[in-house]
């Protein structure tokens, strides 16, 4: 038996025949650019997330960027972002012309809200949390150190499509929040995607300039410096039609999880991410299954030799371990981490049978 890490070629094997269908349709139309089918697919993801305005973008990180722009920064200014985060989280700071400051994580993988306030200066404008692995932050606390400083909330949710806390969606506690539709995500198209979402009628309506040229949809005049970065209608209408099923990707995906836990739960050297069974504030999805082990380096090895894929997320790395980076932040729980996370196989085509052969050949290292 082999488990690939991420199955990219059997990700979408089982709508080939209706993407294939919604691709003639496309072509037939012409529909490329900002289509019906790009509208179509904004306004059922603005339903399904219970947001106002939604617009599709060329990736998660370009839709954080264009955040940032449409809220100003100056240089100077701080945005406080968790270094155990892709590197694009920092990124669409600085191209905003602002400085992302890191800090630590908690013992769930997510920004610790205690750091946040440790790392609070006159010159921090804005909070960050990554809501990481499908998991959403405690966003009460976060809220609250905001609104006790006045800062800006951008939410990173580009592993987070469909996980809530206390039942509100990811994404829709900041101001804004950019999720990502790259092909591995929980949501995934045949490419590079994102959408950007607001109940925010100003940052929307920058939002909705800036990712075409700067153009006004409304008088087609330039009214600033903008990007292309426009969700293509075709991978819209891919998106689209597996909107409809999404919850069950979700349900399979929590499943997936809860079997690795009930498989796991007795191997000491494990430490793995809460239940979705546990009664709690946080509804997750398992964008991934990230544990932390002893021994992680001879772990991921043993697996390797089964064939059993495993990643260390971001390569290994937290942001602030790029030196050539140069961002600031003291984190010594995220420097443990790294030590010892791993992610295991985790998605929607994965069987049962592979997650117990993944289970058997974890509890077998720990035994001999
Ligand atoms: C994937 C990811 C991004 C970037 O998304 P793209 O759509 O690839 O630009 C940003 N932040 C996090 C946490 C991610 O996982």
């Amino acid at each position: 038996m082999k488990v690939p890490f991420f199955n990219y070629s059997g990700a979408f094997k089982l709508l080939e025949q209706e993407f294939s269908e919604i691709f003639s349709d496309v072509i037939n139309r012409g529909a490329f650019i900002q289509q019906k089918d790009l509208v179509e697919f904004e306004n059922n993801l603005a339903n399904y997330l219970d947001v106002k305005h939604v617009f599709g973008v060329g990736n998660a990180t370009d839709g954080l960027t264009m955040i940032w722009k449409a809220i100003g920064l100056s240089p100077g200014d701080e945005v406080i972002f968790p270094s155990h985060t892709m590197v694009a989280s920092a990124a669409s700071v600085v191209h905003a012309g602002g400085t992302p400051v890191a800090v630590d994580c908690g013992d769930d993988h997510l920004i610790s809200t205690k750091s946040i306030e440790a790392a609070i200066t006159e010159r921090t404008r804005g909070v960050m949390p990554v809501q990481l692995n499908g998991r959403t932050a405690d966003m009460d606390s976060i809220q609250s150190i905001c609104d006790k400083y006045n800062l800006v909330l951008v939410e990173d949710a580009a592993q987070a499509l469909g996980s809530k806390f206390k039942k509100k969606n990811a994404g829709t506690f900041g101001i804004a929040a950019a999720f990502s539709f790259y092909p591995a995500k929980l949501l995934g198209c045949l490419g590079d995607g994102g959408a950007v979402v607001t109940n925010d009628d100003e940052v929307a309506r920058k939002i909705e300039m800036l990712r075409d040229h700067g153009r006004s949809p409304i008088t087609g005049q330039v009214e600033t410096w903008g990007y292309n970065s426009r969700l293509d209608n075709l991978q819209a209408a891919f998106l689209d039609a597996q909107l409809c099923g999404y919850d069950t990707y979700v349900r399979r995906r929590r499943q997936v999880a809860q079997r690795y836990i009930d498989g796991l739960e007795k191997v000491s050297q494990v430490y793995l991410p809460p239940s979705p069974s546990l009664v709690s504030d946080h509804f997750d999805v398992f964008q991934n299954f990230e544990i932390e082990v002893e021994n992680r380096d001879c772990l991921q090895e043993h697996l390797a030799r089964a064939e059993i894929g495993t990643i260390r997320q971001w390569g290994g790395f937290a942001v602030h371990q790029f030196p050539a980076l140069k961002v600031r932040g003291d984190c010594p729980r995220t420097n443990l981490l790294f030590e010892r996370c791993l992610m295991l196989p985790m998605n929607t085509v994965i069987t049962d049978e592979e997650v117990n052969f993944v289970i058997q050949k974890i509890v077998h290292f720990y035994n001999t």
